[in-house]
């Protein structure tokens, strides 16, 4: 086992301020000290093309693509496509596309396991000509039976086989003059060990089904531990990494490459990613668009990458949320905020800052002449000087935010109230001298206020002072625009957490999506693209929807922010 790093290693001489390595890491330098593989590294990323990818596969993808990069070695996209009936060529494009988009570039060594369907299949005869596997009649439910408790299992029937009715009766499998269910091809292992997977695993089940790549060729397929350390090893993998589940399949796997005498890759297992809030399993997310909870694979509320893509994550935001949570052998629950906090990381460096009004209240400056417009200048990126800046007008009637006005503002509410003044971002301090009202509702739906023309740029020249700083929008310029507000998903951290007689989905959160018409922003954004990622000043981060069209713009709010504006009113500006 690999040796691990802990404050004893300055004693041992290392480097003090040496990195530390992950534990997946640690054996790769075992292995290149050791001279295993010599000094190649070489990963894949496995995926079965039975869903879209999520955020857990990210962590694979970031942690295998990782290791091949920081050793100068390769790393393949190989799909695990040995089952006909799940499997989609939508899956495969989405998967491409994902892997592509998070930046691990395979460099065109795009496998798939399906290629090596002949060469398995000679494979799987050598093993029965060395009297290592046989053809079984049992039923699957005899297997299981057969397959016993944790006091042994039972032998079958048909173990002991010659090696010609065997080959014989596994052509035949091939050929397709058996119904489905009917053989299996099975390893010849060990019926009595402790260790279930040994006991005679099925290595091929037949299936009359057709396979979204090879067609009516094959009606036998492999399983997945048939197929998964030999394609490693057709591929030359180095270190073959997967989720802890596997680590009881480690056995099978290297059984199968010593009984065959091949290429022999080293299975790696680390922990699968669990985040709060969540759910991570492609069945369950199949469940969630095919019931409809959600509207689509990519619907932003997905923890799927085109989900969290579409809803405005970056690539760099997520490696980053990989990096951060390391790789480890321990199970444990990632709370989701990490994921947030990496995105409002990225997108505070990178995403121009813009002024939209979500709930938007109406404003007559009174001393502001009617029809002029003033344009003001707006800094684009306050973390990014190169960002430069915009203009926006400002004008006689303006738009506010509804939560920026109180009608009987509390002590500790510094924005707008009767007979109160505030600074108008980017413009001037602006005074509130009277209300209207809806005559039946008594609802607030005007201010009327004054502005301080010399106040312009946001500061007072007798040095008075305001407590608050607000956002605005010029209501002739205004762009107009849906936004769609997203909650977690699930109401419960653990979304299992559920009443007896009930599963995960009693705790879908019936409110996870707000949808606001009639929004403003301003004028800057009438230009904006699909997928433009903007900071809409002191509301949060919000990524321009595929579902927006010329005229017709929506955005999805990607991540709130945090207290970034309290910061920007004690500061005064
Ligand atoms: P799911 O359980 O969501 O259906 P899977 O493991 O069946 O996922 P695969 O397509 O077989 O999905 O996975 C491809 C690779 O991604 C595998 O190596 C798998 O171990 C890894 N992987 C899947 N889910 C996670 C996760 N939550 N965290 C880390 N790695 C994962
Ligand atoms: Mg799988």
């Amino acid at each position: 086992m690999a040796k691990t790093t802990d404050s004893s290693s300055d004693a041992k001489g290392d480097k003090p301020d040496a990195p530390s390595l992950n534990f997946v890491q640690e054996i790769v330098e075992e292995h290149n000290r050791t001279g295993r593989f010599g000094e190649r590294v070489h990963t894949r990323f496995p995926p079965e093309p039975n869903g879209y990818l999520h955020i857990g596969h990210a962590k694979s993808i970031c942690l295998n693509y990782g290791l091949a990069k920081k050793y100068g070695g390769k790393f393949n996209l190989r799909y695990d496509d040995t089952n006909p009936t799940t499997e989609e060529q939508e899956y495969v494009d989405s998967i491409r596309e994902d892997v592509h988009w998070l930046g691990a570039d395979w460099e065109g060594r795009e496998f798939y396991a399906s290629d090596y369907f002949p060469k398995l299949y000679d494979w799987a005869e050598q093993l029965i000509r060395e009297g290592k596997a046989y053809v079984c009649d049992l039923s699957g439910d005899e297997i299981a039976k057969y397959r016993g408790d944790i006091k042994g299992g039972k032998e079958s029937p048909y173990r002991n086989r010659s090696v010609e009715e065997n080959l014989d009766l596994f052509r035949r499998m091939k050929g397709g003059e058996f119904p489905e269910g009917a053989r299996t091809l099975r390893a010849k292992i060990d019926m009595s060990s402790p260790n279930f997977h040994l006991r005679d695993p099925i290595m091929y089940r037949i299936m009359h089904a057709r396979h979204h790549r090879t067609g009516d060729r094959w009606c036998i397929y492999p399983m997945y531990d048939w197929a998964h350390g030999e394609s490693d090893s057709i591929e030359g993998i180095t270190h073959s990494i997967c989720t802890l589940e596997f680590e009881i399949h480690r056995p099978l796997y290297d059984w199968y490459i010593q009984s065959l005498g091949i290429y022999h890759p080293q299975q790696i297992e680390f922990a699968r990613l669990n985040l709060t809030y969540t759910v991570l399993s492609k069945r369950r997310l199949i469940q969630l668009v095919q019931e409809g909870h959600v509207k689509g694979w990519d619907d932003p509320r997905m923890p799927t990458i085109s989900g969290v893509r579409r809803r405005g994550y970056t690539p760099q935001a997520i490696r980053k949320f990989c990096e951060r949570i390391g790789v480890s052998k321990f199970n444990g629950v990632i709370d989701v905020s990490w994921l947030e906090d990496a995105l409002r990381e990225d997108l505070n460096r990178s995403a121009p800052r813009v002024m939209g009004v979500l709930r938007p209240l109406k404003v007559v400056i009174e001393n502001f002449p009617e029809g002029q417009t003033e344009e003001l200048e707006a800094v684009n990126n306050p973390e990014d000087p190169s960002a430069g800046t915009r203009k926006v007008p400002f004008s006689k009637v303006l738009y506010i935010e509804q939560d920026d006005f109180r009608e009987n503002p509390p002590k500790d509410f510094f924005r707008l109230g009767p007979g109160r003044e505030v600074r108008f971002r980017w413009a001037y301090f602006v005074k509130c001298v009277g209300v209207v009202k809806d005559e039946n509702t008594g609802e607030v739906i005007e201010l009327r206020c004054t502005y301080d023309p010399a106040t312009r740029g946001g500061d007072a020249p007798d040095g008075r002072k305001v407590k608050g700083t607000i956002h605005w929008v010029s209501a002739d310029q205004a762009v107009d625009a849906e936004v769609r507000l997203y909650d977690h998903l699930f109401l419960k951290p653990d979304p299992d957490d559920v009443p007896e007689g009930n599963d995960y989905r009693a705790n879908l959160n019936p409110k996870s999506l707000e949808v606001l018409t009639g929004c403003k922003l301003e004028p800057s954004l009438a230009a904006a693209q699909v997928g433009d990622r903007v900071q809409f000043e002191r509301l949060g981060y919000f990524c321009v929807d595929k579902d927006s069209a010329p005229g017709k713009l929506v955005f999805n709010r990607a991540v709130t922010l945090r207290d970034t504006w309290a910061k920007i009113e004690k500061k005064g500006k």
